[in-house]
């Protein structure tokens, strides 16, 4: 199940840095490398053969298309990977100790919760563990359900994807955040990290970001995860170390999940990690898969693209904005949505 989500999730995500990413995701031998990127590439042609037949369209089509949040209470509805989001707010393209990468894609909105936590992560980190700032990912489209393109979560407003490139010293141009490559964290033997860039600070943010109460998971790479059990072996403390998780790709950002934020009634959750710190058997587990990946398994049970009629019955609501009852339509919906969210966000302007 992890294999062809994981190649779903990271192929178009990032350009280079994602193929790359994807072929950790999905590590295949030399001689599958090129049935991999045959396949990817027919994903996308399909697409326009999908979107040629009638019947239902792809629920990504819908939410792509959706340029503003609904100006509804904030409410995360449904499950990471099958949701929508009401009343996103959005991360300001910059702040005090953060910049929002890759603009074009519209993709800094989040349940206000998450949007709060991931600013307080980018400030306490640089106050605190000498981490100079964030680079922000993606977080969720305005009206968070699935994507055009890259990840299968991130749909609910509870997941952000933070890069491990530290934040230069700089405003970053619009044309930067677009083609800014983010940082491999791996070295060649993928199952450690690359001295000359991981750091101390990386250990001391992953820490902090899996120490917050309301986050589930912090994703990242197994050889990640191991610099992080190896740099924190003589913690007696360790709840948070369960936290940070081994996942495919991951190397070049990690990835914060929150819990169902109070008041998101339809918020679907997920168990909660348990004691394991994840630094035994677990990351043995995880870094053979890496360095030996078996081969692909039968073809991805989701192939389909999930449709409006699999998400949450409240999700049409959230689409179609409140547009049934609107109040006062003279006003562009975001500022209001993004006001009634968190008096602090701003409307960004997102464009290309
Ligand atoms: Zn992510």
């Amino acid at each position: 199940m992890r294999f062809p989500a994981a190649l779903i999730v990271l192929v178009p995500l990032l350009a280079l840095p994602a193929f790359l990413a994807a072929q950790d995701a999905a590590p295949a031998k030399e001689e599958d490398t090129g049935k991999e990127a045959k396949k990817a590439a027919k994903k996308v042609p399909s697409k326009a053969k999908k979107a040629a037949k009638p019947p239902p369209t792809p629920a990504k089509e819908l939410f792509g298309a959706a340029k503003t949040p609904a100006p509804l209470a904030a409410r995360s509805i449904g499950f990471y990977a099958k949701g929508c989001l009401a009343g996103a707010a959005a991360l300001p393209i910059d702040g005090p100790a953060w910049q929002a990468m890759r603009l074009s894609r519209n993709r800094n909105w989040g349940h206000p919760v998450l949007v709060a936590l991931v600013e307080k992560l980018a400030v306490e980190a640089r106050k605190h563990d000498g981490w100079p700032g964030l680079l922000v990912g993606d977080i969720s489209q305005p009206r968070g359900g699935p994507m055009l393109t890259g990840h299968a979560s991130h749909q609910v407003g509870l997941d952000a994807d933070v890069w491990f490139t530290p934040m230069p010293d700089r405003r970053l141009t619009a044309k930067e955040r677009e083609e800014l490559s983010a940082t491999s964290m791996l070295a060649e033997d993928r199952v450690s990290v690359n001295p000359q860039v991981w750091s101390e600070a990386h250990v001391r943010l992953l820490k902090r970001a899996a120490s917050y109460k309301d986050v589930e998971r912090v994703l990242v790479h197994p050889a990640i995860k191991k610099a992080v059990c190896e740099a924190t072996a003589k913690d007696q403390e360790r709840a948070w170390l369960s936290k940070i998780r081994s996942y495919w790709g991951h190397h070049y950002h990690f990835h914060i999940r929150i819990a169902c934020p109070k008041g998101s009634t339809n918020c679907e959750g997920q168990p909660s990690v348990g004691s394991d710190d994840g630094c035994g058997a677990e990351l043995t587990r995880w870094l053979t898969l890496v360095k030996t990946p078996p081969k692909p398994g039968p073809p991805a049970p989701e192939k389909r693209p999930i449709t409006l009629d699999q998400l949450p019955a409240e999700c049409r609501t959230v689409l179609a904005g409140g547009a049934a009852k609107p109040k006062t339509p003279a006003k562009p919906a975001p500022s209001r949505a993004a006001k009634q969210a968190k008096p602090a966000a701003k409307k960004t302007s997102l464009t290309k």
